[in-house]
């Protein structure tokens, strides 16, 4: 189980978080600054820094996170529509927190990947 990160405190129901899914490989819980009407976080229970940190032996912990995405595309009713999965990576990706996470984003249109702005840098 988790122990070291501020993620791991969530995982661990010791800081609050909107919990909406766990089993005993990963934890789900919605943004604090959702960027959308649908936005959760899908996080291994094992802390994984980022994705450069992943090894062989994570291949079925990071393969349940699509699984557990697929279900709470459906629970959120933003299946049929489409919706984002995202995973930022270290200082270029914009990575704020170093235990690895699927961002689950939809409810409405999200536009292109990348800003103009970051397309253009
Ligand atoms: P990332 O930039 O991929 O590391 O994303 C970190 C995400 O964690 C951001 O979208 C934050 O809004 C979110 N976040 C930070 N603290 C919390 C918290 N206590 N509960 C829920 N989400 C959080």
């Amino acid at each position: 189980m988790a122990e070291n990160t501020f993620f791991s405190k969530i995982i661990q129901r010791e800081i609050p978080a909107d919990i909406v899914f766990q089993d005993e490989r990963v934890t789900a819980f919605r943004d604090i600054n959702p960027q959308a009407p649908t936005h959760i976080l899908i996080v291994p229970n094992k802390v994984i820094p980022t994705v450069n940190d992943v090894s062989p032996d994570d291949e079925n912990t990071l393969g349940h996170l699509f699984i557990v995405a697929k279900k709470l595309a459906e629970d959120e009713g933003i299946a049929e529509h489409g919706y984002r999965l995202l995973i930022n990576c270290g200082a270029h990706g914009n990575q704020e927190v170093f235990h690895l996470h699927m961002h689950l984003v939809g409810g409405k249109p999200l536009g292109r990947m990348l800003s103009r702005n970051v397309r253009e840098e």
